[in-house]
């Protein structure tokens, strides 16, 4: 039956409050802009659901679409029939029928307790049509149809045979947005979706130290930025000239520190940008112990640099995993393309694990950083991709 549509369910916990109204408006317009290669499909709001209506036009796309949206619990295959016991044994029969399994298990919710018959009532009515008028038998604890049945307080009743968990999380935009530092790597696009899965919007900081790293890498950063433009449409990219800060961290620090001071000086670098365009947190791909750089100890010293709080979606996550993501997001083969990042090019042998904060600042009264950080904000080079292509920026 082509009539079905989508009933979009949303956690009970996500939607408490003042929040309600604008969380189910958001998602409302979030799955419209998805959704908008499909002229025919629609979507409506009410108190307690999103219904998406494909009218008859490419039904799996569309829920392969909505079901990696941002701030869906679950969506349900739903029919729609009039508020009485004959036209829901009708609809009953035919979805029963339609299915191959050769058991089934009526569940019915009972919305609106005027309705004649209770749910146990309306449950067992339904049953009896389908016994009476199909060779399906009744299997209370391991049915492979199982018809859920709804009475609104409409005049309408919805049933279903099919629903499948969505994405979880906020819809996109409800939590503000944050600066997220990329690098061509395997973990900071899976940090990114793991941000965007839970409704928050993102922007890209990039740093290039040209010659030393390749300018390849920005085909990479082209590439995963179109990869993520399915969960966010349109996505900022902010490339910053890092080479003569990065030449004079190595003219001045002791190699062991290179490192540590050149994330410090990444953070410094990524506040100020956050600042400009409204960020209201960092976020990185560090992972804790991942490498040398990635110690507690190491990320305590490269925080101390400021009070803007910073996200690290993968903290405590298993490299496997987030290999497992990427392959998901389809980054992971971008990623894994050979490219030099400044965090490898001017690797120390024996970087500190533990580095101290008061050597930190030792080595950074060497120089003027506070001058070069500011020729880096500067002279940051921002792009806009809206779809992954890439936009003429406009303010
Ligand atoms: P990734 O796989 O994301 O590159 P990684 O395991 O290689 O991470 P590092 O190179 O130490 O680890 O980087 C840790 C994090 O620092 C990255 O996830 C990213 O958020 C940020 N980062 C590193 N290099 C850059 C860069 N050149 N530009 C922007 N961010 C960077
Ligand atoms: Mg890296």
């Amino acid at each position: 039956m082509n009539d079905a549509h989508l009933l979009i369910h949303f956690g009970e916990l996500s939607t408490k409050g003042g929040n309600r109204k604008l969380f189910i408006n958001k998602l409302g317009s979030n799955l419209r802009h998805a959704l908008k290669a499909f002229p025919k499909a629609t979507v409506s709001v009410d108190h307690d659901h999103c219904h998406v209506y494909p009218h008859g036009e490419y039904f799996d796309e569309i829920c392969g679409i909505v079901r990696e949206i941002p701030g869906i619990q679950r969506i349900s295959i739903v029919h729609v029939c009039p508020k009485n016991i004959e036209a829901m044994q009708e609809l009953a029969l035919s979805l029963a029928k339609e299915e191959e399994g050769a058991t089934f298990k009526v569940e019915t919710k009972r919305a609106d307790k005027t309705f004649p018959l209770d749910s146990y009532g309306i449950s067992r009515a339904l049953a009896a049509a389908i016994l009476k008028r199909s060779d399906k038998k009744v299997d209370v604890h391991h049915p492979s149809i199982r018809l859920s049945v709804d009475v609104r307080h409409d005049d309408t009743v919805f049933m279903s045979c099919h629903s499948f968990p969505g994405a979880g999380g906020y819809p996109l935009g409800m939590n503000g947005k944050v600066l997220l530092l990329l690098s061509g790597g395997i973990d900071s696009p899976v940090a990114a979706y793991q941000l965007l899965r839970r409704g928050i919007r993102i922007e890209c900081i990039h740093f290039a130290s040209p010659p030393y790293t390749s300018m390849a890498v920005l085909d990479k950063l082209d590439d995963i930025i179109k990869a993520l433009s399915v969960y966010q449409e349109d996505i900022k990219l902010n490339v910053v000239p890092f080479t003569h800060l990065q030449e004079e961290i190595y003219r001045n620090v002791d190699e062991s520190y290179c490192i540590t001071i050149m994330r410090r000086m990444m953070l410094r670098i990524a506040v100020e940008v956050a600042k400009k365009e409204h960020c209201l947190a960092i976020a990185t791909g560090e992972s804790v112990g991942q490498v040398a750089s990635q110690t507690l100890d190491s990320l305590i010293a490269i925080n101390d640099v400021t009070n803007f709080p910073i996200l690290r979606p993968l903290a405590v996550m298993d490299k496997l995993d987030i290999i497992g993501i990427a392959k998901k997001v389809g980054t992971y083969e971008i990623s894994i393309r050979p490219f030099e990042d400044c965090c490898t090019i001017f690797a120390p042998k024996n970087p500190k694990t533990k580095p101290r904060i008061d050597h930190c600042e030792h080595y950074e009264k060497k120089f003027d950083y506070q001058t070069l950080v500011k020729e880096c904000v500067e002279g940051t080079e921002r792009t806009l991709y809206l779809s992954g292509e890439k936009k003429e920026f406009q303010e």
